[in-house]
């Protein structure tokens, strides 16, 4: 198992250099966020990550969750890990004061929540989960309700979770039966079964918080008839203390590809007291809210995979002799060369780093666009980052996964036959991020919603702050020899991607099946194109660094020659996308569905 260490140099380098994060937070009056606070807490979160997460990571694979009889027990060292988590107030970091958070910066948790990704995916989706699940409740729950649940979910002793998958519908929720009836005191009565609930079931917490989509009879079929419900497992007094058990259980947990040490659960729920968040019907808006998060967070986990895959893959090729350079011997004092000299071998841990790098970047930036909806009392600069959220975050999401997945692969294929081996954990990796490209919406799901609802809907209204501020950024180093080539790229591809949006318009005029034919391609070439923006902006910081200090330079000449390969070999493959595009839709519809067969 490759050994985690959490990668603070660079993601302080996305925060403080790239990002400005000091002054974005003075900004926003998150005042206790000063650098100095910053700076410890990411320290100590490396350390409780590396130290207490990260070795729980791979028994947590091999044992498991096990059901009995509707309980669920973790694997070893779960609990103790949840406790000290707990303990050390980590689930508290960014929540209101309000409710006994320490009110710190959403961002500042972003850059912890990648370490506890990536030391150990399956532990880190508990936290996770209740996160949403306290955003919700905060967002669109009564003030009862917030007294009832908010103070132990942000204290951790809680957890939450997402109940909106069915056996029959999991894209296509206005499919769903799940039965809310309203009962004499004002509280509702939910039936019905849900599948793959994440953390449905566990013994870290002491109660957890089902957040529940239903139907109230009566209610109109489809999408327009869900409700939201916060459904307990014990139910909570006025003053919040645990009561009786809810008639909520768990009738089994899956057996899955990866992450393994998160309980995946069928959760029943038969005649539970349950309670209206929202208005009735309107459950789906405030289901956003826990998306919108849940889906950075996913987001957040391909590019941690990412970073996990890259140390461990890292530190096998500077290891593993294996022929000679074909340039000239490289290690004259040895049998052979370390792997690491072989071009094909760099193709794949260049690959690697350049998106774990190029996707902290985007992430960093969107999770500082979160602290301006929280915290920005302006209402047009809310509106203006709410904007670009809506155009990133499926970006973000398909992308990142999408190559999280990949890149884990190449993590395998750097190891050769050792990578297949499950005692060197790159195979886990791969098994526990693919996950990523399925839940929160499937990537074709991510890709619909960006280019139909998102970007044609708003006739690519949506796109135009982003291009405004790549057009803004070509021009300010228009006349800097050394970001040339990077500018001449971005500016090109960001024209075709203005280009390409119209000519998609176009032909769904005429056959509207152009969209679906388009979408996936679509967001892969807007994906490259976005991470470029950030690639050449992170160029442009070293460039600086490099002009104006002697520190550091390793670090600075890395980070450009990463871009470097970045624009030169991954930028690329968005033309291969802009083909595919082109070729249109008419190919894959030609055949008809009673016709294809084996
Ligand atoms: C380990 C695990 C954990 C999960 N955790 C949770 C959880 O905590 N809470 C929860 O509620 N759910 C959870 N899920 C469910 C998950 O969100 C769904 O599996 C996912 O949304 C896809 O739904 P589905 O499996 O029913 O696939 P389907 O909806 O049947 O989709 C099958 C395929 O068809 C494609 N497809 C469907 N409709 C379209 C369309 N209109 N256009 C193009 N392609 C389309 C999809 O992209 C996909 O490739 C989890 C699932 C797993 C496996």
């Amino acid at each position: 198992m490759p050994d985690y260490r959490a990668p603070i140099r660079d993601i302080k380098f996305v925060m403080q250099e790239l990002l400005n994060c000091d002054q974005h937070y003075q900004a926003l009056g998150y005042s206790d966020a000063s650098e100095d606070m910053v700076d410890a807490i990411l320290s100590e979160a490396a350390k409780f990550t590396e130290q207490v997460i990260a070795p729980i990571n791979q028994i947590g694979d091999q044992q498991g969750c096990i059901w009995s009889d509707g309980v669920v027990t973790t694997p070893d060292g779960f609990k103790d890990a949840y406790k000290q988590y707990v303990d050390g107030g980590w689930p508290t970091l960014s929540q209101s004061v309000e409710f006994g958070g320490q009110g710190l910066p959403h961002s500042l948790n972003g850059a912890i929540s990648e370490m506890m990704s990536a030391a150990n995916h399956s532990f880190a989706m508990y936290p996770g989960l209740s996160h949403g699940a306290m955003a919700t409740i905060e967002a669109h729950g009564t003030d009862k309700q917030k007294q009832q649940f908010m103070p132990k979910l942000v204290e951790g002793s809680w957890t939450g979770t997402m109940c909106l998958t069915e056996a029959h519908c999991g894209t296509d929720l206005g499919m769903l039966r799940t039965k809310a009836e309203l009962t004499d005191d004002g509280s509702y009565s939910l039936t019905g079964s849900k599948i793959f609930i994440s953390a449905g079931e566990h013994d870290l917490s002491d109660n957890i918080v089902h957040i529940v989509i239903a139907r109230i009879p009566g209610s109109p079929e489809g999408s327009k008839g869900i409700s939201l419900f916060i459904v307990p497992k014990f139910n909570v007094k006025d003053d919040g203390i645990i009561a009786d058990r809810n008639a909520v259980s768990c009738g089994s947990i899956e057996h899955k590809m990866g992450i393994n040490a998160n309980a995946t659960c069928v959760i029943n729920f038969d005649n539970a007291k349950g309670y209206l968040i929202g208005e009735v019907n309107y459950g789906l808006n405030c289901m956003f809210t826990f998306m919108n998060a849940a889906r950075l967070g996913v987001a957040l986990e391909g590019t941690a995979a990412t970073e996990a895959s890259f140390q461990g893959a890292l530190a096998y090729a500077k290891d593993r002799l294996q022929m000679r350079s074909i340039s000239g011997v490289k290690n004259p004092g040895g049998p052979a060369d370390p792997i690491i000299v072989h071009p094909d071998v760099r193709r794949m841990l260049l690959t690697q780093k350049s998106i774990a790098e190029g996707g902290r970047a985007l992430l960093g930036y969107l999770s500082q666009l979160v602290d301006v909806t929280h915290a920005e009392k302006d209402a047009a600069k809310v509106a203006d980052a709410e904007t670009r959220l809506a155009l990133l975050t499926p970006i973000a999401k398909a992308l990142l996964s999408e190559l999280g997945f990949e890149c884990t692969s190449h993590g395998i294929q750097i190891l050769g036959g050792h990578g297949f081996i499950k005692e060197w954990g790159m195979e886990q990796l791969v098994r526990d991020t693919k996950i990523s490209c399925i839940y929160e919406g499937t990537t074709g799901i991510q890709a619909l919603d960006l280019l139909a609802r998102k970007i044609l809907g708003s006739k690519g209204a949506i796109l135009r702050p982003f291009m405004t501020d790549i057009g803004a950024f070509c021009q300010q180093h228009a006349g800097n020899p050394e970001m040339a080539e990077h500018i001449q790229a971005l500016g090109a591809y960001s024209q075709q991607w203005q280009e390409l949006t119209a000519d998609v318009g176009k032909k769904a005029m005429s056959n509207a099946d152009e969209i679906g034919g388009a979408s996936v391609d679509y967001l892969m070439f807007a994906g490259y194109v976005t991470l470029a923006y950030f690639w050449a902006r992170m160029a442009a910081v070293a460039e600086d660094k490099l002009k104006n200090s002697d520190e550091d330079k390793a670090f600075y000449q890395a980070k450009i020659k990463t871009a470097n390969f970045y624009f030169k070999r991954i930028l690329p493959r968005a033309k291969g996308h802009a083909a595919c595009i082109e070729g249109g839709v008419d190919s894959m519809m030609a055949l008809a569905s009673e016709d294809f067969a084996f």
